[in-house]
């Protein structure tokens, strides 16, 4: 199998963001060429490159080229482009090499992508990068949460992090916050590396138990925005001068960015020497792009990673921090929906309530549920909006979200119920705190 991208080994977090911008996009584009000629050749992607032919590959602009492709069609947008009767053009495909099934399923519905062992080796050293820039150094030891199981994403995290010199503390289950607050306090773990939806029930838990761990000096999430609140809770049960630090990481698409020190929250520097971004216009939104250079088992070709985005920097625009990766702003996701009445509504207007009306998002939950006659529930559980009379308020906020209103209107979904917070289910642990669809 052949490598397209060869990874220096790291020494510093500077190490990769030396190279000149005609060098990167060189290098980009001849990786992208190599991938194209491969991926005419796939069973899963030749269809898809039906319209260009190897001399194309050669001459074209690679804009054109990669106009002339579709981005991979995705109800889930990390897209399951694998049927399972597909398997077997893998047999085809490749040989020797060992597969890793990667599956991108945050979001729910579990999506396929496939790659060898080497290539999410390979990934790591690029996820290394983003734990390097996100203030990762040798001597931190490193709680990183996982989940109940063993995922393959989760190999390469450790592989990437092992590749920074920090001692790794594995936590296999998040929601085991009593144990884990052990394991933190003993093991005087200085950083904690979570999505921050997996830290709530931790942060509860110390605040109910009246906990600090002074020794936790950062923070890195990666994968969804950690709110303002969040930090504050954080400075409160850690440090007041605990750091914040963020990456851009996958291990099924591939690992997308990092961030330096002029990033602002919600932007980050494309591994422009392993991903090729585009930001399209997809059903009227702007949405990431990505092409793997570094996928030949199967090809990574224009996969949606339901990402709306903004460009910052063009890749060879150099940012302040010397780097001409390119930079992009994260705008949201672009499937922020959940399906009431039978209709896709944003939750959008949901997890802006407690910045809108003033209130603490860990004393607010918003249960969608199903009620005995099978039709879809809202209930609003916050002590805050009863004590407060904003009842009306949040409810005017709600259906802000069109659908929603309509979907009330109809009695397609059951009148809003505001109940106290005491009277919502422990919570320790879900995916989103704020919105909780218990149908699922
Ligand atoms: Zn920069």
């Amino acid at each position: 199998m052949k490598k397209v991208v060869s990874s220096p080994p790291l020494k510093s977090p500077g190490d990769f963001i030396s190279l000149a911008a005609g060098e990167l996009q060189q290098r980009q584009h001849s990786a992208l060429r190599a991938l194209l000629h491969h991926a005419m050749k796939h069973p899963l992607t030749k269809g898809r490159l039906a319209r260009i032919s190897s001399s194309m590959i050669d001459q074209e602009e690679i804009p054109k080229l990669m106009s002339l492709i579709q981005a991979a069609r995705s109800p889930d947008h990390t897209e399951a482009i694998v049927e399972e009767g597909e398997y077997g053009a893998f047999g085809r495909a490749t040989s020797g090499s060992p597969i890793v099934f990667s599956t991108g399923g945050t979001t729910g519905r579990p999506a396929m992508l496939l790659n060898t062992y080497e290539e999410t080796l390979r990934n790591a050293v690029f996820h290394a990068r983003g734990y390097m820039a996100a203030g990762i150094l040798p001597h931190h030891r490193v709680a990183s949460f996982g989940g109940s199981g063993t995922y393959a994403s989760e190999y390469c995290v450790y592989h990437a992090l092992s590749m920074t010199g920090c001692t790794i503390v594995p936590i296999n289950d998040f929601r085991l916050v009593e144990a884990n607050t052990a394991i933190l306090l003993n093991l005087k773990v200085n950083v904690l590396l979570t999505m921050p939806s997996e830290a709530y029930g931790l942060l509860d838990h110390l605040e109910k138990a009246n906990i600090v761990l002074p020794c936790m000096e950062r923070v890195v999430t990666g994968g969804e925005r950690l709110s303002e609140q969040m930090k504050e809770r954080m400075r409160q049960c850690f440090s007041p001068s605990v750091a914040f630090g963020s990456t851009f990481q996958t291990a099924d698409v591939g690992t997308i960015g990092y961030q330096c020190e002029e990033c602002r929250p919600n932007e980050y520097h494309l591994h422009s020497d392993l991903i090729y971004a585009e930001i399209e216009p997809i059903e009227d939104t702007p949405e990431l792009v990505i092409t793997n250079l570094d996928r030949m088992l199967m090809p990574a070709l224009k996969i949606r990673t339901g990402d709306r985005a903004e460009w910052v920097h063009l890749i060879g625009q150099r940012c302040s921090c010397g780097s001409m990766a390119g930079r992009i702003r994260l705008l949201g996701r672009t499937r922020d929906l959940v399906k009431i009445g039978g209709e896709k509504i944003s939750t959008d207007p949901m997890t802006r309530l407690p910045d809108r009306l003033g209130l603490r998002e860990h004393m607010l939950r918003i249960e969608i549920s199903t009620d005995d006659d099978g039709r879809d529930a809202i209930t609003i559980f916050s002590s805050e909006i009863l004590d407060r009379g904003l009842r009306d308020v949040a409810a005017k906020v709600l259906s802000s979200e069109p659908k929603l209103a309509q979907m009330l209107q109809e009695g397609r979904c059951r009148p809003l119920e505001f109940r106290p917070f005491s009277e919502a289910a422990t919570s320790e642990g879900y995916k989103n705190r704020v919105v909780v669809d218990v149908r699922r």
